[in-house]
């Protein structure tokens, strides 16, 4: 707890600096480790947005890791407006690439990664973040003072309840990361199910907000809850970097084993059911 207090306290000195600063939005990028690697901005903002996402051929390696297979490998899929997508694959599948690439902090090395059509290298950099909203572990900014200020104000109150109990901090952040994006009100939503156990009570808090921020938008979702998968339009199985299956949650289930015995949605959700005690777990 002690850690965690000088962690926010920290957090909470570096905003107050980066509001009073210039150029914030670069410097939250620096302080979480998310700075854009993209050399520049694109130009377009689309008048109206209907929230599709294409993913064609992408390939992608992050730079100082070229030597190394690529994080993504000829990906392609879409997800139509208003659609689920739920992303499942074990660790270091490509699943938060797909993300990155999304919101354009790196380019791919081919292939093309699109909002409505228009590649997001073309979309100027801060009108696309604010229509993809990141409800991630943790929260994240990007850029605008008065969003900062915004959450200037809940880490103050986190911090308070926080340090008091120190108790829900995980769900307080959680719900901040929520809080953000229904203020931002996205067409897209990039959502990383949290792994963490909340106790049941805080678990049905998080669950009907995000259940509130998902409606009438496209939802990206790195899925760790059967509930989530079961429930999408479209499942990507990501295995190494490559989609190596792609459909509903029936239409998997329906689907022969690999011959090879290679990874597909029903030996993830076998492994899963064997490995965990919690049934509704799914990695
Ligand atoms: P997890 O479930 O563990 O979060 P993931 O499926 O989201 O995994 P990614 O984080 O997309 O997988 O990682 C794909 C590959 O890219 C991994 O080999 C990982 O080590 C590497 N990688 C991820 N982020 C970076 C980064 N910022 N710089 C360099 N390599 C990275």
């Amino acid at each position: 707890q002690g850690q965690l207090q000088e962690y926010f306290s920290n957090l909470l000195n570096s905003f107050t600096n980066l509001i009073k600063s210039a150029g914030a939005g670069a410097k939250v990028f620096e302080l979480l480790g998310r700075r854009p690697r993209i050399k520049r901005s694109g130009l377009i903002k689309l008048t109206e947005v209907r929230g599709k996402v294409t993913l064609e051929h992408v390939s992608f390696c992050y730079p100082s890791r070229e030597s190394l297979p690529p994080a993504l490998d000829d990906v392609s899929f879409q997800v139509s407006p208003g659609n689920i997508a739920a992303i499942v694959g074990p660790s270091g599948a490509g699943k938060s690439t797909i993300f990155h690439l999304l919101e354009h902090l790196y380019e791919p090395s081919s292939g093309r990664v699109c909002l409505d059509d228009v590649e997001v290298s073309e979309l100027e950099h801060g009108w696309l973040h604010r229509m993809l909203a990141l409800v991630g572990q943790e929260p994240v900014l990007f850029s605008g003072s008065i969003e900062s200020n915004i959450l200037y104000g809940y880490y103050h109150r986190l911090l308070e309840d926080g340090g008091e109990s120190g108790e829900g901090l995980q769900e307080k952040k959680q719900r901040i990361a929520i809080a953000r994006a229904v203020i931002q009100d996205p067409k897209v939503l990039l959502l990383d199910e949290a792994t963490s156990a909340l106790d049941s009570e805080s678990e049905a808090l998080v669950q009907e907000a995000l259940e509130h921020v998902m409606e009438r938008r496209t939802v990206l979702v790195i899925a760790h809850r059967l509930s989530t998968v079961s429930r999408a339009d479209v499942i990507l199985l990501l295995n190494k970097g490559r989609i190596v299956e792609q459909g509903t949650h029936q239409e998997l289930l329906a689907r022969p084993l690999p011959p090879d015995g290679g990874l597909s949605y029903r030996t993830l959700l076998n492994r899963q059911a064997k490995a965990l005690s919690d049934p509704d777990a799914l990695e």
